[in-house]
């Protein structure tokens, strides 16, 4: 079996050799098996289906969410001799007729094997809907003519996933309606949390087992690392204003890739405009930039995609509506502004295809945590996706690589014994990305207890004023600016021209003694574990963004300062800052400041036996 997959994927497709995991995934669909496959961007998913549904009788069926993508498939799949067809939308009825008698003389036996169609691509609103289409299958299944479902992108089945898609829900049927038929997911982007609702959906064994514990007609797992080595992970401090923001985007993009193709992902399509027509005006169009998002006329993208192809536009503002099917290898570098862990990882995918170096940039500042709030407070799951992502931006010590290991992994669902070799060195840090590569005394642990506590008692006491603070004001009144003046909202307090004042001594924490890009980590350290929460109130134009006392926040603050100064109690709270500008100098000294390089403390969850693995 192995030898025929091997000599197939060469004679038929001219590869070589299997990348990742894609001969095991090949094995198991010819032994019938269900398959959950999690693979990088870019690693070869489409091979694991598409050799064994050359080797097996009747049609594999793929459901795929983009047409675009579908097309360029079966017209690859054409230049290589293999039958492939594509029901959607974009097909004309007279086509999708055509294509639907070859397959209705498939199940009546009236199609000679060679002329079987082996792959048919569907989109999820097809098979969630057309009642011929259904029948179609039925008849296919009776005439034992389903070779298997392929659900392509099934990240889409969950509303916890990027890119959610209704019509992906309905797929459930087809484990229910066709249980014979083995079904594969595959996806690049794919955390615990996203597979369990995938498996639940379309009935699938989980939580994945592994050796002896797996049972012989259960589901298969595969995950490759889905690290790619030449991608060099960053976060970049993004200055207050917009214009300074800028200036760092066209130092980074003239410094280091002068004349490079690359990608800035903006939040709106406002942003986009904006970033593009800037950044082309600041470096005096030495940064040649074209803009695409959803309004951009259908013209007007093949074009961009021209321009860029050519090279007369270097650097593509977009949204991340420019995504799938960008076909470009040598994009060097991909500069983010995102709203999830899954966005960010999959906008990165579109760089370095090449296996050349490429940088991922995820330009931050503290507020952008606010814009997010407001763009996404109505969306459910969102929240625990902001968060995902502030952890990632506020780890100043933690390897990239290892997170996104963490996050992703299929593996972090089985227990650390029955790791492979190769999901063991995914927790080794990969040595280039900014944290690992951080010089010595650049990052400070900073005590955050006392600074926490004093942020929290001024929350309450906003809370208990009747008002209400946004993150940044919360950090001016924290570190006394202006004397406690600061504008807010819906106060019921000392109201003075939409600004209340608040003396310092009333808020029982005093001072807090950290600069003003600390103390928002600090409140965003605290929003992330529950000691802040964030409330919505929604006017005219937009919805703001407030923090207050979270749940965690009672129990800390009920403390005096002496218990939590003297006496040390209350929760442990540290974290990670990076040294900027003055500071520098005192961190020279390691000794002085606390400061000690990150090395230092680099404990990373590791498994203590690693297992040779089976797969
Ligand atoms: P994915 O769906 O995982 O993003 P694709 O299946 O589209 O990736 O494959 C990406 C590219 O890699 C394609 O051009 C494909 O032909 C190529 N490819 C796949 N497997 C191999 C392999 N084993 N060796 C070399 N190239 C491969
Ligand atoms: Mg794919």
């Amino acid at each position: 079996m192995e030898d025929e997959t091997g000599y197939l994927s060469n004679e038929v497709f001219g590869i070589e050799k299997f990348r990742l995991c894609q001969e095991g995934v090949c094995n198991a669909n010819l032994a019938r098996r269900d398959i959950v496959c999690v693979m990088p961007t870019g690693g070869g998913k489409s091979l694991t289906y598409q050799l064994p549904a050359i080797l097996t009788s009747g049609c594999t069926i793929v459901v795929s969410p983009l047409i675009s993508l579908m097309t360029d498939q079966v017209l690859h799949l054409d230049e290589f001799g293999v039958s492939a067809v594509m029901l959607s939308s974009a097909v004309s009825h007279a086509e999708s007729r055509k294509i639907q008698a070859h397959l209705y003389a498939m199940a009546s036996g009236e199609c000679a094997p060679k002329n079987e169609v082996k792959l048919c691509y569907v989109t999820p609103e097809k098979l969630g809907q057309d009642k011929n289409f259904w029948s179609l299958l039925n008849k296919l299944y009776e005439a034992r003519k389903l070779a298997r479902f392929v659900i392509d992108e099934a990240h889409c089945v969950s509303e916890m996933g990027h890119d959610y898609r209704p019509h992906y829900k309905d797929l459930g049927k087809l484990r229910t309606v066709f249980r014979k038929v083995p079904i594969l997911a595959l996806s690049a982007t794919c955390p615990p949390k996203v597979l369990q609702d995938i498996s639940r959906t379309l009935g699938l064994q989980y939580p994945p087992k592994r050796g002896a514990e797996a049972e012989p007609e259960g589901t298969v797992y595969f995950s490759a690392p889905l690290y790619r080595k030449n991608l060099h992970y960053s976060v970049l401090s993004k200055p207050n204003n917009f214009a300074d923001a800028i200036k760092v985007t066209r130092e980074f993009i003239l410094n280091k890739h002068r004349n490079q193709s690359g990608i800035i992902y903006c939040l709106s399509k406002k942003d986009v405009e904006h970033v593009a027509k800037e950044l082309a005006s600041e470096s005096n169009g030495q940064i040649r930039t074209g803009i695409y998002h959803a309004e951009v006329p259908d013209g007007r993208k093949a074009q961009l995609h021209r321009e860029w192809r050519e090279g007369k536009v270097n650097v593509v503002c977009a949204t991340i509506a420019f995504g799938l099917g960008i076909d470009k290898a040598d994009v060097r570098f991909v500069i983010h502004h995102s709203k999830s862990v899954e966005g960010l990882y999959q906008e990165s995918g579109r760089a370095g295809r090449d296996g050349k170096d490429a940088d991922c940039v995820l330009l931050y500042n503290p507020k952008d945590a606010d814009r997010v709030f407001a763009l996404t407070s109505s969306i459910p799951q969102s929240r625990g996706k902001l968060m995902d992502i502030l952890r990632f931006v506020q780890d100043f010590e933690g390897c990239r690589k290892i997170f996104f290991a963490n996050y992703f992994s299929v593996s972090a669902q089985l227990s650390v014994e029955e790791w492979t070799t190769e999901e063991t060195a995914a927790l080794d840090p990969c040595g280039h990305c900014d944290n690992c590569t951080r010089a010595p005394g650049s990052v400070k642990r900073v005590d955050l207890r006392l600074p926490a506590w004093q942020t929290l008692r001024a929350a309450e006491d906003i809370k208990r004023c009747g008002a209400r603070l946004t993150l940044r004001q919360l950090g001016e009144l924290v570190r006394g600016l202006g004397r406690g003046k600061v504008n807010v909202s819906g106060t019921r307090h000392k109201r003075t021209k939409g600004s209340i004042t608040i003396a310092m001594d009333e808020l029982a924490g005093g001072k807090v003694q950290l600069s003003r890009e600390e103390t928002e980590m600090l409140c965003i350290h605290l929003l992330i574990h529950d000691y802040l929460q964030e409330e919505f109130v929604p006017n005219k134009h937009t919805t703001n963004t407030y923090l207050v006392p979270g749940d965690k926040a009672r129990r800390f603050t009920s403390l005096a300062r002496s218990d939590v100064v003297e006496k040390g109690l209350g929760p442990k709270l540290e974290s990670a800052f990076p040294v900027t500008g003055k500071r520098k100098a005192a961190a020279k000294d390691p000794g002085k400041d606390g400061v000690q390089p990150p090395a230092a403390r680099a404990k990373r969850k590791r498994p203590t036996a690693p297992h040779p693995g089976e797969r």
